[in-house]
């Protein structure tokens, strides 16, 4: 078997939240008329340039074709020389490693016949608990909104949240006190994400003064990116387990060497593949820590990859984040993934288990940045 042709297709997805946010699906094909489809998920980060994908596209096919898809570590090795690790949370080259790794593990396993879990070793589990995100509030009006939001979510079936905070104290006060006043026994707080934007001793004090309100299970990016002493120096002091996004397999081992973190918050759209998601998985199996499963909002085409990860996972004692395909209104899959009662089940169909359906791709198709230079809307995810 020999990669014969890859294609990228640029699309935009509208959320419920007013945004539209970029992707670029990856369609692998080999000579004998296997193929794999990967996606590299919201691409509505900063930073403002965006990937200019025909001459990534003539980069990949320079790279990949003719090599054979099944030799899956040499290929990630090759990738991650040609895309190198960037110790940024919205990572160009992870996401271009992650949109790869997926579409070649989706054509080896269907190839092979198989769910894309077997290529990893196999099935721990068949679901993941997941948790809803309510993204950072900069007004009051912005919280009583996201009330009536959680209202439907709860409808829907999730009974666990995760809130960005720290942009709007008072915003997130109302959020909060809502939550408990409202929801109490109904809807659980995963996390409170403070998303790198204060510093410890700031994150501290609003921790203190929100868990007065809600109890949580974590505390996420409690310091600024980098600062791996300000996160020691909350842990020191905090009964709640501290999270944070890892960049990269060194970015890891630093973060629990220093006794940073807790929980590595691992996701392939930033470290660019599943099998690097699992050595830090066996990172922080080594180190007796935790584990969650982040997101960027995946369309399914991810959303199955994190999935199927979180299938072989050895550890994984934190819920998941992946509800993407439940923000965005649109999908280019013939039936989306599944969630039930607040869980995202492990496809178990061959490959990722997601069928691509080509003319939703083609009416998707499209390249553009919904923000404009509104640095906040862009970081929030909210309509300018
Ligand atoms: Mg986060
Ligand atoms: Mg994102």
């Amino acid at each position: 078997m020999k990669i014969d042709r890859v294609r990228l297709f640029p699309i935009i997805t509208p959320r419920e939240t007013g945004v539209t946010n970029q992707h670029i699906l990856v369609r692998l094909d080999t000579a004998d008329g296997a193929t794999g489809w990967g996606e590299m998920s919201d691409l509505s980060h900063l930073p403002l340039h965006q990937i200019d994908w025909p001459a990534l596209e003539r980069q990949l096919a320079a790279l990949l074709v003719g090599q054979d898809p099944a030799n899956l570590l040499r290929l990630e090795d090759q990738l991650l020389r040609a895309f190198p690790e960037e110790s940024y949370k919205y990572s160009r080259s992870g996401a271009v490693r992650q949109g790869v790794d997926a579409a070649l593990l989706d054509l080896v396993a269907r190839a092979q016949g198989v769910p894309v879990h077997q290529l990893l070793g196999g099935q721990l589990r068949d679901k993941l608990k997941v948790c809803y995100p309510f993204f950072a509030l900069r007004s009051v009006e912005q919280a009583r909104q996201s009330l009536v939001r959680l209202a439907e979510k709860r409808a829907e079936g999730f009974d666990l949240i995760r809130v960005y905070v720290g942009a709007n104290p008072e915003a997130d006060v109302v959020f909060l006190q809502g939550v408990a006043d409202q929801f109490a026994g109904q809807v659980a707080v995963k996390s409170l994400d403070f998303s790198n934007a204060l510093d410890w001793r700031r994150c501290w004090a609003l921790t203190e003064r929100y868990t007065d309100i809600v109890e949580v299970m974590l505390v996420e990016s409690v310091a600024p990116a980098h600062d791996l002493d300000g996160l020691a120096e909350f842990r020191r002091r905090s009964r709640w387990p501290v999270s944070e996004h890892v960049f990269h397999l060194f970015h890891g081992w630093q973060l629990l060497r220093r006794g940073s973190v807790d929980i590595l918050n691992l996701s392939p759209y930033l470290l660019g593949s599943l099998s690097v998601c699992l050595r830090l998985v066996a990172l922080a199996e080594a180190a007796r820590a935790s584990v969650l499963l982040g997101t960027t909002q995946e369309l399914s085409l991810g959303t199955a990859a994190i999935a199927h990860l979180g299938a072989a996972a050895r550890v994984l004692d934190y819920p998941s984040d992946s509800a993407g395909p439940r923000l965005y209104t649109a999908d280019v899959t013939r039936a989306p993934v599944q969630y039930e009662a607040g869980y995202l089940k492990v496809p178990t169909g061959p490959g990722l288990g997601i069928e691509v359906d080509e003319a939703l791709v083609a009416q998707l198709a499209g390249t553009g940045w919904s923000f404009g230079t509104n640095f906040a809307a862009a970081r929030d995810r909210t309509p300018t």
